[in-house]
């Protein structure tokens, strides 16, 4: 269950909301909850955002460091904390593939950091980051693999092969919209996974979870791909 904590507000003593007491309407200090916890929302993935964008824009003007510029020392900090979980939560949430991604770490998984950045420093340090293909895109990804080291020998040379060029384009263009497609299988398993929140058992919840893992990874497999197809047609 999402961190609701209730307790009393520190100026007035009557029990306060989360961010401000309900009462006297003083900042509170912050409680580490979870972000869907801090918009008081429930661990589900289908979620409003223009609701979720209106709270952010109501909360970040009442949040105002200009409104704490004469309170005492402890009310600027809070605010100033509650601010910066504010814009880390709205953030994480709005983003659908941010939203999934941070609840599944919620549900205990550790996904694979697949950034740029990431790769590039596995590669600096000589380790070997395992990427494992997708089994319904092995034969593709092979086929891929070849043409581009083709193509990279081929621009090593100052050599031009249009043909091969635009059937590396063409494939290209069919990845990207199978990783387009996965964004919205995703979202036919997040129905899944608030059902199952709402009212399954943990293994039902375990098997949307990992499904939706798998969705993600071969996602993330996919785009890793586009940009190192991308890599080779623009070197
Ligand atoms: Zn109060």
């Amino acid at each position: 269950m999402p961190g609701q904590a209730t307790s009393s507000c520190w100026s007035c003593g009557t029990m306060r909301a989360e961010h401000f007491c309900s009462a006297c309407g003083k900042v509170q200090p912050p409680v580490p909850v979870d972000y869907f916890a801090f918009f008081g929302l429930p661990g589900k993935l289908n979620l409003d955002v223009a609701l979720l964008e209106r709270e952010f824009y109501q909360l970040s003007r009442k949040l105002h460091p200009d409104l704490y510029s004469t309170a005492d020392a402890r009310e600027q900090q809070w605010s100033l904390e509650q601010s910066s979980q504010l814009n880390d939560a709205y953030r994480t949430l709005k983003d659908p593939i941010k939203r999934t991604e941070y609840l599944l770490r919620l549900e205990g998984v550790e996904l694979e950091e697949q950034s740029k950045g990431a790769t590039e420093a596995a590669r600096a340090t000589g380790q070997i980051k395992k990427q494992v293909v997708p089994p319904d895109l092995l034969e593709e990804v092979f086929d891929l693999n070849m043409q581009l080291e083709e193509l990279r020998m081929q621009r090593k040379m100052g050599e031009d092969d249009p043909a091969l060029i635009e059937e590396v384009g063409r494939q290209k263009l069919e990845l990207e919209e199978k990783h387009d497609a996965l964004l919205q299988e995703l979202k036919r398993e997040w129905t899944e996974w608030d059902r199952a929140v709402d009212g399954g058992s943990a293994e039902d919840r375990l098997k949307v979870r990992d499904k939706m893992v798998d969705v993600i990874n071969r996602r993330n497999y996919l785009r890793n791909l586009v940009r190192d197809v991308n890599e080779v047609l623009e070197s």
